[in-house]
C-alpha cells in the first residue's frame, strides 16, 4: 500500500479562479500562468482545466511549451524569460510561440535565423523590478532593430511590478512605463495577480494572472478566500501513529518541542521530502479530523508531528490536511516565514495526484 499523502488537483478551482481573473478586467484577455509545472499543481491537469476557458498560456520552459502543443492546446503561448538559441527559435517557429524579448541581442538573433514565419513578440520594459527588460536608454536602439526586423509579426509592450502586493504600489512603474511607451497605441501587458485584484485599471489588453489561478492570495493582508479564490491543491495525509509524552519529554530532531504537561502526539506521514516546509516551526496550523490543531516541533524528511492534546476522538488513521480545502496554503506558508507559491511549486514529484 502506498504511504497515505495525497495532492488533490481540482480543475473545477482552477477554472473558478481563471474566470474570477477575468470578470475583475472586463475586456482583457489573460495569459494562463503555467510556469514552473502550473505552480507544482501539474502543468497538464491546469491545460486541461483551462483548455477551454484560457485565451492563452504563459509559462518559461520550451519543453513545457512543446508538452502544452502535444497536449493539443491551439491558444497562443508566450514563454517568459523568450529563447536562449538558435535552436530554440526553431520550435518556437515549429509550434507557433510567442516569445518575450528583454535583450536587444534577442532580437538580432531571431532576425539572423530566417524563420520560415514571423513571431509574436512581448518587448519587456525594465521599469524598476530590475530583473528583466530594456532601460530607457535603450530605446533608440530598440526602435531600430524593430523597423528592420522582418521577422517580429505583432509587438505587445510588457513590464512587471514589483510591489503591486506592497505599499509602494504601482503608480511609479506605470509613469516610467508611460515614459518609456510614448506615444504607443499597439498591445500593452502589465499586469499579474496583484495588480488584476488591487489596480484592475491596469489591465489593459492582456494580463498574466499567475498565483491567483491557483487559489493562492498575492496579498500578506487579504485571504484567499476573502478574494473569492478556490484552493486548486489540497495536501492530504494521515496519522500513521499516536504517542503519549509526559511532561517534560521533547519531540523530534533537536528536541525542539518540550511538553509543558502531558501531550498526545499524532504522528502524520508527510514531511520535506514531500514539499512540506521544514522551516515551519511549532505551532503551525493544521487540520486533523477536520478540526484545527498546531505543529510540534521539527518537520522531519518523511514525517511531521501535531498536536492532538484537544482532539480526543483522532487517532491512527484520522485523516489530515496539510493545506488546501479548509485551510489556506497562504496560512501555512506565513507561518514558515514564506509563501504559497514556494509551497506549490515544492510539492515532490514522489506525493501521488489525484485530479478531480
Ligand atoms: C510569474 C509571472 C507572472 C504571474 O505572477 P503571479 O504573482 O503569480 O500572478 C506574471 N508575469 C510574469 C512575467 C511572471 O514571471
Amino acid at each position: 500500500m502506498p504511504r497515505p499523502i495525497n495532492a488533490r488537483i481540482d480543475r473545477s478551482a482552477l477554472l473558478h479562479n481563471y474566470l474570477l481573473a477575468k470578470s475583475r478586467v472586463p475586456g482583457s484577455r489573460a495569459w494562463a500562468v503555467v510556469k514552473a509545472n502550473a505552480y507544482g499543481h501539474g502543468l497538464l491537469n491546469a491545460a486541461d482545466a483551462l483548455a477551454e476557458a484560457a485565451d492563452g498560456f504563459a509559462l518559461l520552459d520550451l519543453a513545457e511549451a512543446v508538452a502544452l502543443r502535444e497536449a493539443g492546446i491551439r491558444q497562443p503561448i508566450l514563454l517568459l524569460e523568450g529563447f536562449f538559441t538558435a535552436e530554440d527559435l526553431e520550435l518556437v517557429a515549429e509550434h507557433r510561440l510567442s516569445v518575450v524579448v528583454h535583450r536587444l541581442d534577442q532580437l538580432q538573433l531571431l532576425r539572423q535565423v530566417g524563420l520560415p514565419l514571423r513571431v509574436p513578440v512581448y518587448v519587456k520594459f525594465n521599469t524598476g523590478m530590475n530583473r528583466l527588460g530594456f532601460r530607457p536608454e535603450q530605446l533608440a536602439a530598440l526602435r531600430d532593430e524593430l523597423a528592420k526586423n522582418q521577422a517580429v509579426s505583432e509587438v505587445t509592450l510588457m513590464s512587471h511590478f514589483a510591489e503591486a502586493d506592497g505599499e509602494r504600489g504601482i503608480d511609479w512603474q506605470l509613469q516610467r512605463f508611460r515614459a518609456m511607451a510614448g506615444e504607443w497605441r499597439g498591445p500593452v501587458s502589465l499586469a499579474n495577480s496583484a495588480a488584476i485584484l488591487r489596480y484592475p485599471q491596469t489591465g489593459r489588453d492582456w494580463v498574466r494572472p499567475g498565483i491567483m489561478l491557483y487559489g493562492g492570495s498575492p496579498f500578506a493582508d487579504a485571504s484567499a478566500e476573502s478574494l473569492g479564490l478556490r484552493p486548486a491543491m489540497t495536501l492530504t495525509s494521515e496519522i500513521i501513529a499516536v504517542q503519549t509524552v509526559a511532561a517534560g519529554e521533547r519531540v523530534g530532531y533537536g528536541g525542539l518541542f518540550a511538553a509543558e504537561r502531558e501531550t498526545r502526539v499524532g504522528v502524520v506521514a508527510c514531511g520535506y521530502a514531500d514539499g512540506y516546509p521544514r522551516h515551519a516551526p511549532t505551532g503551525t496550523p493544521v487540520l486533523v479530523g477536520g478540526r484545527r490543531t498546531r505543529t510540534l516541533g521539527r518537520v522531519s524528511m518523511d514525517m511531521l508531528m501535531v498536536d492532538l492534546s484537544d482532539l480526543r476522538e483522532a487517532g491512527v488513521g484520522t485523516p489530515v490536511t496539510l493545506w488546501g480545502e479548509g485551510l489556506a496554503a497562504d496560512e501555512v506558508a506565513a507561518a514558515a516565514g514564506t509563501i504559497s507559491y514556494e509551497l506549490f511549486c515544492a510539492l515532490a514529484k514522489r506525493v501521488p495526484v489525484t485530479v478531480v
